[in-house]
C-alpha cells in the first residue's frame, strides 16, 4: 500500500521547519553580524579601498590557514580564479577539459576563455559529482596515452586538465578520481567555489588537486560582495597565481615594468575587509548550516517520494545549498513542487541546465549523461542560509 505522492507534504516539511515571519526564505543570503562595518569604514576612513592595503594579506592568510592549504590568492571571483587554475596547469587553445555536465556554467566557461573546449562528463548519485569509474571507463575507450599527455582518439585533441566540481557543497570522491586522472596524464583542478568548510577524508577541499578555485559571490558561504580565491600546495604555482592575478609587475619602487601578460584580477582591499569580517563568522555559520540540514533530514525522512541529500560517510559537507531529490516515478511534478512552494514565498529551483544543453556547448565532447540528466531531473534546491537557524 504506497500513498500516493503529493508536493503539499513537501511545502508541509518546509512551513514547519522555516520561520514564520511573512518574508521570502530565500535560497541563501548574506548575513553581516560581525566587524563588516567597521572594517569596511576602515578601508573608507583611511583611502585604502582598491588594490593594496592589509586586508587582502590578512584575508589570504586566513583562507590558506582555515582550509589548510598553503597558498590563497585573492582574486576579484571565482570565474576569474578558475581561468588562472587552467591557464597555471598549461591548459592552452586547442586542448580539451574534463568538466561535470552538472555544473554552474563559469567552469566551463573558463575552460573556454583559454581556447580550450570542454568535454562533459557524468556524475554519481551518491556524490553528484564527477564520478571517477565511469571516466576511467570513458577514458579507456576514447583516449591514447603519448608522450606528452592524454589524446581524444576522436578529435585529436589533448585532454589537458579535468575540473571535478563539489556540488552544493558535497564533495566528489576524489581519491579514485586523481587515480584515475594520474593514469591518464591529466591535471586536476577543483572547482571549489561551493565547498569552502566541506571535507573529503578530513582534508578540506580544494586540496586535493593541483589548483582550484573558490567564490565569494554574494550567495555563496562567505562573501566579499564578488571575490574568489586560489589555493594551491605548489610554492612556484602559489607565486605565479600571486603574480599573475595582478597585473605580472615586477617589484620596483616607482617603475611600471610587467614581465608576460598578467590579468587585472587582484581582489580590491574594501572586499577583502569585507572577507575578513566573514571569515570571523565562517565557523559560526557552517554549524547553523549543519543544523539546518540535520532538521531538514529528519523532518523529510517521513515524507514519501522525495529523499534529503545527505553526505557520504567518508566526507563532510558544507551543506551550501541543501537538495532534495523528487524519486523517479514523481520526477514529472517537479515543476509544480518548484510552483508551489515560490508561490508560498519558499524560494527553490532546479538544477542549472546540464552543460550541454546550453546552445554553445551542444557539440562539445561528451560521455554517457545519464545520471546526471536523471539528477537533473529530480533535483530541486531549497532555503539554505545560515541564519535560518537564528532564535530557534
Ligand atoms: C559560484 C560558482 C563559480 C564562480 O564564481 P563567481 O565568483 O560567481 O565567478 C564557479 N563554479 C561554481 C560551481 C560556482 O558555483
Amino acid at each position: 500500500m504506497t500513498d500516493k505522492f503529493n508536493p503539499r507534504a513537501i511545502l508541509d516539511v518546509l512551513k514547519r521547519v522555516l520561520p514564520d515571519d511573512g518574508k521570502t526564505a530565500s535560497l541563501h543570503e548574506p548575513c553581516f553580524t560581525g566587524n563588516e562595518w567597521s572594517y569596511v569604514k576602515e578601508c573608507l576612513d583611511t583611502g585604502w579601498v582598491s588594490s593594496a592595503g592589509k586586508f587582502v594579506d590578512r584575508f589570504e592568510r586566513g583562507i590558506a590557514e582555515f582550509t589548510g592549504v598553503k597558498y590563497a590568492i585573492a582574486v576579484v571571483n571565482g570565474t576569474a580564479a578558475l581561468h588562472v587554475c587552467l591557464k597555471l596547469v598549461g591548459v592552452n587553445p586547442g586542448d580539451e577539459v574534463l568538466v561535470p555536465a552538472l555544473t554552474f556554467v563559469a567552469t566551463a566557461n573558463a575552460v573556454v576563455y583559454c581556447g580550450a573546449t570542454p568535454h562533459f562528463v557524468d556524475s554519481e548519485l551518491k556524490t553528484l559529482g564527477m564520478d571517477p569509474a565511469k571516466l576511467a571507463a570513458h577514458l579507456e575507450s576514447i583516449a591514447e596515452i603519448r608522450e606528452d599527455g592524454c589524446y581524444n582518439k576522436h578529435t585529436g585533441r589533448r585532454i589537458k586538465a579535468a575540473i571535478p566540481m563539489h556540488a552544493f557543497g558535497h564533495p566528489v570522491d576524489m581519491d579514485p578520481l586523481n587515480s584515475v586522472c594520474k593514469r591518464f596524464k591529466v591535471e586536476v583542478i577543483e572547482d571549489a567555489a561551493e565547498s569552502l568548510g566541506s571535507y573529503y577524508k578530513g582534508v578540506h577541499t580544494g586540496s586535493h588537486g593541483k589548483i582550484s578555485a573558490l567564490s565569494f559571490n554574494g550567495n555563496k558561504v562567505i562573501t566579499t560582495g564578488g571575490g574568489g580565491a586560489i589555493l594551491t600546495n605548489d610554492v612556484d604555482l602559489g607565486k605565479l597565481a600571486k603574480h599573475i592575478t595582478t597585473t605580472a609587475r615586477l617589484p620596483h619602487p616607482w617603475n611600471l615594468t610587467h614581465d608576460m601578460v598578467g590579468y587585472n584580477y587582484r581582489l580590491p582591499n574594501i572586499n577583502a575587509a569585507l572577507g575578513c569580517a566573514q571569515l570571523e563568522c565562517l565557523e559560526d555559520f557552517l554549524a547553523k548550516k549543519r543544523a539546518l540540514a540535520k532538521l531538514y533530514e529528519t523532518s523529510f525522512a517521513p515524507v514519501r517520494g522525495v529523499v534529503f541529500f545527505t553526505e557520504q560517510k567518508i566526507s563532510k559537507s558544507n551543506y551550501w545549498l541543501n537538495v532534495l531529490l523528487i524519486d523517479e516515478e514523481n520526477a514529472d511534478q517537479r515543476d509544480d513542487i518548484l510552483k508551489l512552494l515560490n508561490e508560498n514565498r519558499i524560494q527553490s529551483r532546479p538544477a542549472w541546465d546540464l552543460m550541454h544543453k546550453l546552445h554553445m556547448y551542444s557539440q562539445c565532447p561528451r560521455m554517457d549523461l545519464s545520471v546526471a540528466e536523471n539528477i537533473s531531473r529530480r533535483l530541486i534546491n531549497i532555503p539554505s542560509s545560515a541564519f535560518l537557524m537564528d532564535n530557534r
